[in-house]
């Protein structure tokens, strides 16, 4: 009985030790990799980009081993508050609606919702876009404001930005709502489109995290801090986007 009990005991040991020992924890981090350069996918098939450096520098100040999920923008918030991802990072905005379910980290990016055109265009300014038919990836701010301002059946919702740009290229609509840097990329991907000089919106990025995890909220916060403070984020930020 003693020998069984002493086996027993290395035998809890061992499992014990597989689960804790050696193994890091990890930071499940949700994104949406189409969007350029806060999170796309390379070359080699990686998922690079800001949110991702700076996720990856954040889990490193943490002692964390960081796995990154690909989903639609659109689930990431129910992904936060059903505990499948631990973080999202995907050059998200900070807004009121959202702060309802999720929490907000520090913010890190500023953000400007701007409007892509064909280059030969009547639409000049925010004003002429009544009544015109408005892209916009699904679920984004973009997609809610011009909802809002220009009624739902003008706005066409694509599943990510490269698809509305698309959309825009075929003639299928007239322009596309969507953050300034992601814009940049796609119209240097395309040519004959060009970005409005006026700005749609003027935004904050924020890590969301959930309402339950106040512990990685404050650790988040925390990291970023000293990494804003030593330059890294910056660092981070002019590597990804260049000075014009
Ligand atoms: N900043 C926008 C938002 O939060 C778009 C983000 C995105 O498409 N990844 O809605």
């Amino acid at each position: 009985m003693k020998k069984l009990l002493a086996l027993l005991f290395v035998v809890l040991m061992m499992v014990a030790c597989f689960a804790g020992c050696g193994s890091k924890d990890t930071l499940v981090m949700g994104t949406n990799a189409t969007f350029p350069p806060y999170e796309y996918v390379d070359d080699n098939g990686e998922i690079v980009g800001i949110d991702a450096e700076i996720a990856a520098a954040v889990a490193e100040k943490l002692g964390m081993e960081l796995e990154i999920k690909d989903m639609e923008f659109d689930s990431l918030l129910t992904a936060v508050q059903s505990k499948t991802i631990d973080i999202a990072l995907a050059g998200m905005t900070v807004t009121d609606e959202r702060k309802l379910s999720v929490n907000f980290s520090d913010t890190y990016a500023k953000g400007v919702q701007v409007i892509i055109v064909p280059e030969n265009s009547a639409i000049k300014t925010v004003d002429d876009l009544k009544g015109k038919k408005i892209g916009v990836q699904t679920g984004t701010t973009g997609d809610i404001y011009c909802t809002d301002e220009f009624g739902q059946e003008n706005v066409n919702q694509y599943q990510n930005g490269a698809l509305a740009v698309a959309a825009l290229n075929n003639g299928q609509i007239d322009c596309v709502v969507i953050d300034n840097e992601p814009a940049k990329n796609f119209v240097k991907a395309n040519t004959g489109l060009k970005i409005l000089d006026t700005e749609y919106a003027n935004e904050d990025y924020a890590a969301a995290i959930s309402k339950e995890n106040t512990e990685l909220l404050e650790n988040f916060n925390k990291a970023l801090k000293e990494l804003k403070d030593d330059g890294t984020v910056d660092k981070i930020i002019a590597k990804y986007i260049p000075a014009e």
